[in-house]
């Protein structure tokens, strides 16, 4: 990132929150879940598929991760009634992961639970590297029971790999992606390459050993590698799936479903919307530089 980018993307967290919401908005489907059908409604009609993501991270006491896990149901109930072509995403610190692991794990398997009642599937979002361990050892425990739930993995971590032959000595359902937290150098990749590299790495000892994958990626270099991987190794169809977020690359996507591609969009909504967002900008310093000269403009 160049210095100015640096620069930006260190002073947003100061700028006001209604300024950063008008850009935030690309990223996310709204407040509330009516906002989320309506944008999933739009995806599914030109022919993409969705996961719908109730925003928010770490919560504080149980009754919160319990609320976290009710908003969850409330998910798979509207994607059941509105007939919507979508999963459910979930982070698992807002289910408690950080305060008490069996609770996580209970409140975790009844949103699963739910999910198979009503023929759906529940991905686990991966978090930062103080809570893989923990993340991997709940989706193992669930997965004994349920096949309606995947894990994700980020390419940028060096155990990666490990985890990927760790978890698939079971049939496994991944999300691969680089990963979005910052992680110490002893721990993870740094080089754009390296990531991809490993990132393509895991995707092949996925292919290889019999697992689902969502390719999520909007990196070019990625997604034109996973299709030479799959065809290369004749993986069908039915075994993967690209994923990207709502608002980026969208000419990108839709080449993707216009080639015959399956592919997921993920839709986050809620009132919890700051720190992903700001991660988003994070990514693409030209939005942050957008915000800048809004602002600019705002206090004229
Ligand atoms: C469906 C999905 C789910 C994810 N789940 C997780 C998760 O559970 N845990 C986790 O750690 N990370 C997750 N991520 C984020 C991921 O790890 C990366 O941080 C993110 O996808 C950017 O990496 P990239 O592979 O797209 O490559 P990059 O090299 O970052 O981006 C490739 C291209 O896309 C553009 N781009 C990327 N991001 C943006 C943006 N925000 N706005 C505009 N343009 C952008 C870049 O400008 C670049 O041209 C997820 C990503 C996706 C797509």
């Amino acid at each position: 990132m160049n210095p100015i980018n640096k620069l930006i993307v260190a002073v947003i967290p100061l700028f006001p929150k209604n300024v950063v919401r008008i850009f935030a908005s690309r990223y996310i489907a709204g407040d509330n879940i009516n906002d989320a059908v309506k944008k999933v409604k739009e995806l599914n009609s030109k022919s993409i598929i969705a996961t719908m993501d109730v925003l928010g991270e770490s919560i504080k006491d149980k009754e919160e991760a319990v609320q976290s896990k009710n908003e969850s149901i409330e998910v798979l109930e509207y994607i059941d009634k509105f007939n919507l072509n979508s999963n459910l995403s979930i982070k698992l610190t807002m289910l408690g992961l950080n305060i008490d692991f069996d609770l996580c794990l209970d409140l975790t398997a009844e949103i699963v639970e739910k999910a198979r009642e009503y023929n759906n599937f529940v991905r686990i979002d991966m978090e930062d590297s103080s809570v893989t361990e923990k993340t991997i050892q709940i989706y193992e425990t669930l997965r004994k029971k349920y096949n309606n739930v995947g894990i994700v993995l980020q390419s940028y971590l060096k155990r990666t790999v490990n985890d990927v032959i760790r978890l698939t000595k079971e049939k496994a359902n991944f999300r691969i992606c680089k990963g979005i937290y910052i992680e110490p150098k002893e721990i993870a990749y740094k080089k754009k390459q390296e990531i991809r590299d490993n990132f393509m790495k895991a995707l092949e000892i996925m292919f290889k050993r019999g697992a689902y994958v969502g390719i999520a990626t909007h990196d070019k270099y990625l997604i034109d590698a996973s299709k030479k991987l799959a065809t290369d190794l004749n993986i069908p169809d039915d075994r993967y799936e690209f994923q990207m977020l709502l608002g980026v690359k969208e000419n990108l996507r839709d080449k993707l479903v216009a080639e015959g591609y399956k592919v997921r969009v993920y839709v986050p909504f809620g009132i919890r919307w700051y720190q992903y967002s700001m991660r988003r900008f994070k990514e693409n310093p030209n939005i942050a530089g957008q915000i800048l000269k809004s602002l600019i403009t705002f206090r004229r």
